[in-house]
């Protein structure tokens, strides 16, 4: 994937916390082919060694496997050794689906909340630049519709998503402090429902799963009715929407997504049209607090970012799905 975006200056130092991930890796990609030099970090715990396994030799790649959960590695100055320094971090590593987050939830707890804070502290040693990876789950199942930054949410803090939802939220609430109290040059995104080529097959989320099943004959699986809505965003806009933040002089968090709503009945017939596919529909159990609707107001990030999705969702529907027939062999 090339994201076209212009670069800041040239060659600067990244550091990506979950680049093995779905997200981290299509970023190192875009750095990389901008010039830059990155270092990535992942223990695979939801990420995957294939998302990255392209970048073994390239000259101005260089990662460290590592769980941020048992502190910074060595070559972030864990040991007292002389660190790294890094013009620019960017925190991605967190499970991020519904049935990732369920399953790791102390360490969705940790790596959203002690880890963010280690990185935060790095980044006022260092001088770096850091942007988390927040979410539209900030919202919660909302009472707002779309959503706009300026909107509190309303998230159970005890329910079957609050390690994640809570998390995150506390992860806003330290970068704005370590921006305020500490002059921390810090970025903030509110990531809604990104898919394409690298989501992991089996994280329950709901393109790869539409897709995989489709593509194999076996039924989709709609959840409750299907009346829910989601945005779906295509990674490469994401992508350039996360530039463009990083880019920016602004601190408050920042909607990317694309607000193409869709209810996940449709969303289950048009990638079954799409796939060609025989498969019947069937209805599962809806999960506790699954949001009934969302959607960005992206305003914020039309005006300050200049940023606005371009590719469709048939568009992005069809690449996804090339890339999982081919994966799949089928
Ligand atoms: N969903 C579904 N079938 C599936 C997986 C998910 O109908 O096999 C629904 C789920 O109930 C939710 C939406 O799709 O309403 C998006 O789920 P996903 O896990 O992708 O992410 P979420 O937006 O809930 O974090």
């Amino acid at each position: 994937m090339t994201v076209t975006s212009s670069s800041p200056s040239p060659s600067l130092r990244h550091l990506i916390t979950g680049a093995g991930g779905f997200l981290g890796s299509h970023l190192t990609d875009t750095l990389l082919a901008q010039g830059h030099h990155v270092t990535g970090i992942d223990n695979f715990v939801t990420g995957s060694r294939d998302n990255i396994s392209h970048l073994q030799t390239h000259p101005n790649y260089a990662f460290i496997e590592h769980d941020l959960t048992k502190g910074l590695p060595e070559q972030l100055g864990n040991k007292g050794g002389k660190p790294n320094r890094f013009d620019r971090i960017w925190h991605l590593a967190s499970p991020a689906s519904p049935v990732g987050y369920v399953k790791h939830q102390v360490v969705t707890l940790k790596v959203n909340s002690c880890v963010a804070m280690q990185l935060l502290e790095l980044a006022e040693a260092h001088k770096s630049r850091i942007f988390v990876a927040s979410t539209s789950e900030c919202y919660g199942d909302p009472l707002e519709h779309p959503q706009r930054e300026t909107y509190w949410g309303h998230v159970n803090s005890v329910g079957m998503r609050s390690m994640y939802d809570e998390a995150k939220r506390f992860m806003e609430a330290a970068t704005m402090a370590y921006h305020r109290e500490r002059g921390v040059d810090t970025r903030i995104v509110r990531i809604f429902n990104t898919y394409g080529p690298r989501l992991a097959i089996n994280d329950g989320r709901v393109v790869v799963a539409f897709i995989t099943q489709a593509l194999r004959n076996e039924s989709l699986t709609v959840q409750g009715e299907g009346r829910q809505t989601r945005s779906l965003c295509y990674v490469e806009d994401e992508i350039r929407g996360f530039l463009a933040l990083m880019d920016s002089d602004y601190h408050l968090p920042v909607n990317i997504g694309n607000p193409d709503e869709v209810t996940m009945i449709d969303l289950a017939k048009e990638i079954r049209e799409l796939c060609n596919s025989k498969s019947q529909i069937i209805h599962t159990e809806l999960p506790p607090d699954d949001p009934k609707l969302r959607c960005p107001d992206i305003t914020l990030a039309k005006d300050r970012l200049k940023w606005t999705p371009i590719v469709s969702r048939r568009e992005g529907l069809k690449r996804t799905i090339e890339f999982y027939r081919n994966k799949l062999g089928l």
